[in-house]
């Protein structure tokens, strides 16, 4: 088992029903640390640039506006497969085809307001990270 970092990315669905400490709650009975997190409002240019590689998808615009209705948690988790791990207790995209159990499917509101983000890869994580925190902001 590898010790991976994963972006995590509480929306703005979730801070605005004041759901930080249960979600946080559902990674740490997974195993995965939280070693870095910070509340922050995005800018329009901040959720664009993040969301860059959905320039093209027919929900961009709509998901930017979205990322930027409220404040965001943006955490660093730490664990074996994280990224997978992670991408688990999540859950499907869309609630609908969340399973059981899984954050989107307890939390999410829509396919859109889905309550989570997480990176897909860890590549993906490792860029996501040094988007948000800088080394000095992750403690192991
Ligand atoms: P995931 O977050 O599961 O990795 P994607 O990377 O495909 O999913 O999409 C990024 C985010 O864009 C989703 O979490 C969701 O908030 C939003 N999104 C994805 N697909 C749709 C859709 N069909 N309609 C509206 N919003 C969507
Ligand atoms: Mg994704």
């Amino acid at each position: 088992m590898t010790v991976e970092r994963t972006l995590s990315i509480l929306k703005p669905d979730a801070t605005r029903r004041n759901l930080t400490g249960q979600i946080n709650a559902r990674f740490e009975a997974a195993g995965l640390r939280l070693v870095a997190q910070k509340r922050l409002w995005l800018s329009r240019a901040q959720a664009e640039a993040f969301y860059a590689v959905h320039a093209q998808r027919p929900f961009y615009n709509d998901l930017c506006s979205f990322m930027t209705s409220g404040p965001v948690v943006v955490q660093v988790l730490e664990g074996g497969n994280a990224v997978a791990r992670n991408r688990e207790i999540m859950g499907a995209t869309n609630p609908a085809n969340a399973a059981d159990g899984t954050i989107r499917k307890d939390f999410a509101e829509s396919i859109e307001a889905n309550s989570v983000h997480g990176s897909d890869s860890a590549e993906n994580a490792a860029a996501e990270i040094a988007f948000f925190f800088s080394g000095i902001e992750i403690v192991g």
